[in-house]
């Protein structure tokens, strides 16, 4: 075993749920429950885990885990028991850090005591509920497959199974939605006393039932002005509290900031496992099969899972990880850059960084870039600057 420790985080996609939401575009399908193709693709994820740990070890025995993270779809679709048996698969399959970070997202339509102890005694430590709302009238718009007080029901089953670190996901800048119900929102979930709060604008993805309603006139959606004075108002009212915003969507308690997700911000390795998942590795980034009834008899076969892939040229990671890099509050210490790029970023970017200071939207302090608060108010916009034409 080599002495020198090369982290890889480990993404299990599960690409089912039991309803369609009106704003989604992930990878996944409606299904019923335990059906066969639920069952087949269960087996197909354990079998995928099984030759990846065996190919990834073969290729490099420094390879540690740091953090696995379950997502979807709607994991806890699944019956804690498979959950457990696929954690377990990658526990036996790779070599996980002691102490990782082990999480999985869980939808309070899916959720209840039984599964969430299951989880937990499988080594579980980490729940990202999405709740997105406790306005009943706003859930139904979404077509959320929950209510409120089930949200919250889920979050007291997640405590009385032993989690003691919690995520909540919430939406704003949602249909019929204005700046009281979204500070009743976040006031809720501030009293439920989460350790983590996840904030996402609601976007109109292609091929979704919101976008066609936008299309057709038929969505009341709040002037930017106003989604804005929402998202300025989280960050006023969260940090009051005393989380921490540490990402643009992202606020934790002091010692919970997300593992997994900080693995992406800083762009480092990371290995995808399931239908639709997507890896980072050795500088290549590939998609594995998105439908499950192929992957699953691609998996069968032992047949090669990737459908997109691309090497990511050293320009396209540099600005890439300068772009989401940026996403951290604590800024990005440009020595990091220089060490890993051999490049200096305040040559190499020296017009865009001139730009978007010029335009108030970066600050350049102590050798470490930061987006200002005009810059979190336009973030997407700003960090393109770093991405090649
Ligand atoms: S539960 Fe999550 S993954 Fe499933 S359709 Fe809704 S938003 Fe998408």
């Amino acid at each position: 075993m080599s002495e020198v420790i090369r982290p890889v985080a480990v993404y299990v996609h599960i690409p089912f749920c039991a309803k369609h939401c009106a704003y989604c575009d992930f990878n996944t399908y409606v299904e019923r429950a335990q059906s066969g193709l639920v069952q087949a693709t269960v087996a197909a994820i354990q079998r995928d885990i099984e030759r990846a740990g065996r190919e990834l070890a073969a290729r490099d025995d420094s390879v540690v885990v740091p953090t696995i993270f379950f997502g979807g779809g709607t994991p806890t679709f699944l019956l804690g028991e498979q959950l457990a048996s696929i954690l377990r698969t990658v526990q036996d399959n790779f070599a996980v850090a002691p102490h990782a970070e082990i999480s999985s997202e869980a939808n309070p339509g899916s959720s209840d005591a039984t599964k969430f102890a299951a989880m937990r005694a499988a080594g579980f430590n980490r729940l990202s509920i999405g709740v997105q709302s406790f306005d009943d009238g706003l859930l139904v718009a979404l077509d959320r497959f929950h209510t409120a007080g089930e949200a919250e029901r889920a979050l007291q089953a997640a405590r009385e199974a032993g989690f003691t670190n919690l995520n909540l996901d919430l939406m704003f800048g949602l249909p019929k939605q204005n700046l009281p119900l979204w500070e009743a929102t976040l006031e809720r979930a501030l009293a439920l006393g989460t350790e983590h709060l996840s904030l996402y604008a609601l976007t109109l993805e292609p091929g979704t039932r919101f976008e066609r309603l936008d299309a057709g006139g038929k969505l009341d959606l709040p002037d930017e002005d106003v989604e804005l004075n929402m998202y300025e108002r989280s960050i006023a009212l969260l940090t009051a509290a005393g989380l921490e915003h540490y990402e643009v969507s992202n606020f934790a308690r002091p010692g919970y900031r997300s593992q997994h997700n900080q693995v992406y911000w800083r762009n480092e390795e990371y290995l995808g496992i399931g239908p639709g998942a997507v890896s980072y590795l050795d500088g290549r980034r590939w998609k594995r099969e998105r439908l499950p009834a192929r992957y699953n008899a691609k998996v069968e076969a032992g047949a090669d899972l990737a459908v997109e892939s691309e090497c990511l040229a050293a320009e396209g990671t540099l600005g890439e990880t300068m772009m989401l890099g940026l996403r951290l509050r604590d800024g990005l210490p440009l020595q990091t850059i220089r060490h890993r790029f051999g490049i200096d970023p305040l040559t190499y970017f020296e017009a865009q960084i001139a730009r978007l200071q010029s335009e108030d939207l970066i600050t350049l302090d102590s050798d470490t870039l930061r987006l200002t608060h005009r810059g979190l108010l336009f973030a997407n916009d700003a960090l393109g600057a770093f991405l090649p034409d």
